[in-house]
């Protein structure tokens, strides 16, 4: 079953009406959604539904289902819904806009950081970045310094979308090499910086870099031969 993605088209939706669609032990599918799930090393969402009674219903948690686009809620308890009936959707939107302004800071140090990123993660309190790189080569202080620099440019960010088949023609658009562009639905989604950065993602992005304030770099350390790990907090 596929969920309308609200979230990507506006990733500022606190709150939305939906109807529930099905209801199993993975969790509950509802025809539209402004959880994000787990994906593209950020964090499923968390929040609430609440019933036309009064009711609230916990979501602990948000993954994504088997089909394409589809969008499994994972309730805190074991949720007494109907299938149909139409539900208020909370997000808990301090820890969503934490997890948009750290993931906007990834990308911004991405450009900071010249070099392949091999992975990354984003929670609420922190995020970080790892590259194919020598130690050597990353100063933190320098790091945080240019990273803060861009971010205070105050920049709008962009979202594009293109072909499968542009993105053939334009591999050095990929970055990130453990964490290919989801294929098959024809068209790929990319989030813009103008002068900054170009990158495909689809993850929720503040609509301006000056939104994200400043960071701190909280620490660098090596996780292998390939992994250098640059670890970020938001500094306020
Ligand atoms: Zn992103």
């Amino acid at each position: 079953m596929t969920t309308e993605l609200l979230f990507r088209d506006d990733a500022y939706l606190k709150t939305a009406t939906a109807r529930v669609v099905a209801v199993h032990e993975r969790g509950i599918e509802l025809d539209r959604t402004i959880f994000y799930p787990l994906g593209g090393g950020q964090l499923g969402d968390t929040g609430a539904l609440l019933r036309a009674n009064g009711e609230r219903l916990a979501i602990g948690d948000t993954r994504k289902g088997e089909a394409i686009d589809s969008v499994l809620h994972i309730p805190a308890g074991t949720p007494q819904l109907e299938v149909g009936e139409t539900l208020q959707l909370e997000v808990d939107w301090e820890r969503r806009y934490a997890l948009m302004r750290l993931h906007t800071a990834l990308h911004v140090m991405s450009c900071v950081v010249v070099a392949p990123v091999t992975g990354g993660n984003i929670s609420p309190d922190k995020g970080r970045l790892d590259f194919d790189i020598d130690m050597s080569l990353l100063d933190a202080e320098k790091i945080e310094r240019e990273t803060n620099e861009l971010i205070a440019r105050g920049i709008e960010t962009q979202t594009v979308w293109i072909t499968d088949a542009e993105l053939d023609t334009r591999p050095e658009l990929v970055k990130t090499m453990s964490v290919q562009p989801p294929r098959g639905a024809g068209l790929v989604r990319l989030l813009k910086i103008p002068d900054i950065d170009l990158q495909p993602c689809g993850g929720t992005h503040v609509k301006n870099i000056g939104e994200i304030g400043a960071i701190r770099v909280l620490k660098i350390r090596s996780e292998g031969k390939r992994n250098k790990r640059v670890e970020i907090a938001l500094a306020s």
